[in-house]
Parts: structure tokens; sequence; C-alpha cells
């Protein structure tokens, strides 16, 4: 499980419920803000296709494809 909550940037420990539901709804269809391991704001580009959204210290994430 992540630390963060990738849209809000709360620790999950303290994030559950209802409103973890809707982050992780929204989560489905829009790039997180946060990085899940270390809160650090991403840097979100947004692609015809997805997104893709990097961490200075984790790397990518992207909806696109999986990578390391
Ligand atoms: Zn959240
Ligand atoms: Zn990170």
């Amino acid at each position: 499980m992540s630390d963060y909550c990738g849209r809000c940037g709360r620790q999950t420990a303290d994030h559950a419920g209802p409103e973890l539901t809707g982050c992780a709804r929204a989560l489905s269809l829009e790039p997180p803000r946060y990085c899940a391991a270390c809160r650090r704001r991403m840097i979100v580009q947004i692609t015809p296709t997805g997104w893709t959204a990097r961490c200075s210290e984790h790397g990518v994430l992207t909806n696109l494809h999986l990578q390391n």
C-alpha cells in the first residue's frame, strides 16, 4: 500500500473511508499530483493518449505502459 495519497498527498494511514474511495476513483481518471512514496509534487504531462507523472526521486509513472 502507498504511504501517501496520490491525489491529495495525505498519509494513507490517516485517510480512509469515502474520502479515500473518492481519491481512488479520481486517480483512475486523472494523474496523481503527489508521489505515493515520498509526497513530492509530481511533474505531470498530459498526452493525447494519457499522462505521465514524474517524481525526481522515484521516476516516472504513466497510464500508457508500466516503467520501472
Ligand atoms: Zn486523497
Ligand atoms: Zn517519490
